[in-house]
């Protein structure tokens, strides 16, 4: 038996290296990896980028506590920050800490604590975040939860008018629900949202942990809707496979996190940082953007065109999913490993696609030319 508890449920292939798109086990096979540890590896398996930034900074300074000035923070808010209309961020571990943070903040700068969230979304696995993800299979054995959170339908207009009152600190939503279904925000519920908030002085809190950073074809997902978060989480991408989340806010929030009132020991640390500032360099660069909406469209094109048309195709940027109507897709998805393609799903009816941002042509050809092989 395993010295290890069982919460991951049965482990597949155990990976050992990687380059680029292309991953190898511990027996020397190798696969087309297209779920990029769930959207973290953004530029591909040890891109010398990143590898080099990683090294470079070991040799100088590892840790330093936030008691001190931490040089490589302020660029790398700086970066984020830059053509938004967010003016500050905190750095955390993951997107759970992301989350918590984002919900101490809504909860302290409006001094209310009902915060809506909404059915399928997933916003991590502490208590606060768990107890804001509408997945009661997250929630099972570990009541009582955090309290105050409204969990309503998702792009259900009426739904959400229903419950808009003075008592409502935020809402807080994905633009692209990753782990519950690869489930778009709709232009009417992002229209209702953003009324909502503009006539009651609600905060919009958006978790882009799994949309931000390039994966969607802009810098962030929201760019592409009428919405105009107050407070932006951030994780998976922006580390490139190095931990490492992050809080935007902007500038009327900037007092309420005064002097004590949240930290940590680990955010921010200067290896993330230097990997993060790597990262961004590379992806925020409107030349690379531009390469992975051509290499979307590619990818939906090959999609649509290659897989019988009962199958749907969703998503935006390079978080896709092929809905599977009724279907349950894990069988799918062990056939796929089984032919070299590492897949995930996103609950229990979709196929996600997740290559790294740097994947090209050949390799979306390959994946379609297997997930053809097994779809039909
Ligand atoms: C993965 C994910 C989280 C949780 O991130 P962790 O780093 O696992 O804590 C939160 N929100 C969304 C949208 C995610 O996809």
């Amino acid at each position: 038996m395993s010295a290890l508890f069982g919460n991951y449920g049965k482990r597949r292939s155990q990976i050992v290296k990687g380059q680029g798109t292309i991953v190898e086990d511990s027996t020397g096979k190798q696969y087309l990896d297209f779920t990029s540890g769930i959207a973290v590896v953004s530029l591909g398996h040890a891109h010398p980028a990143i590898v080099q930034a990683l090294q470079d900074q070991s040799e100088k300074l590892w840790h330093i506590s936030n008691l001190f000035g931490i040089p490589g923070q302020e660029k790398v808010a700086q970066k984020l920050i830059d053509n938004t209309h967010f003016a500050h961020a905190f750095f955390c571990n993951s997107g759970a800490e992301a989350n918590e943070a984002a919900i101490k903040l809504a909860r302290k700068h409006t001094g209310k604590n009902h915060i809506i969230t909404f059915e399928k979304s997933f916003h991590g696995r502490t208590f606060g975040a768990m107890s804001a993800t509408g997945q009661g299979k997250v929630h099972n054995g570990f009541g009582p939860l955090v309290e105050k959170f409204t969990i309503l339908p998702f792009n259900d207009v009426a739904a959400l008018e229903a419950v808009i009152d003075d008592s409502v600190a935020a809402i807080m939503l994905e633009m692209i629900q990753g782990e519950g279904g690869v489930n778009s925000v709709s232009a009417e519920f992002a229209a209702a949202i953003a009324k909502a908030c503009d006539d009651k002085g609600i905060l919009l809190i958006v978790d882009e942990v799994q949309t931000g950073i390039g994966r969607t074809g802009t810098r962030y997902a929201f760019e592409q809707t009428v919405l105009k978060p107050h407070i932006m989480t951030l994780a998976k991408g922006l580390g490139g496979g190095f931990p490492v989340g992050a809080m935007l806010g902007t500038a009327e929030l900037h007092a309420t996190f005064s002097p004590g009132t949240h930290g940590t020991t680990f955010g921010g640390n200067p290896l993330a940082m230097s990997v993060a500032e790597a990262v961004l360099s590379h992806v925020f660069e409107p030349s690379f953007l531009q390469q992975i909406q051509g290499v979307s469209a590619y990818f939906v094109a090959q999609l649509k065109e290659q897989l019988p048309s009962s199958y749907s195709i969703q998503g935006q940027g390079l978080l896709l999913g092929v809905g599977c109507g009724e279907t349950e897709v894990a069988s799918y998805i062990v056939a796929a490993e089984e032919s070299g393609l590492l897949l995930v799903g996103a609950g229990p009816n979709v196929i996600r696609l997740l290559p790294p941002l740097t994947v090209t042509k050949e390799e979306i050809d390959e994946a379609v030319a297997i997930l053809k092989t097994i779809l039909h």
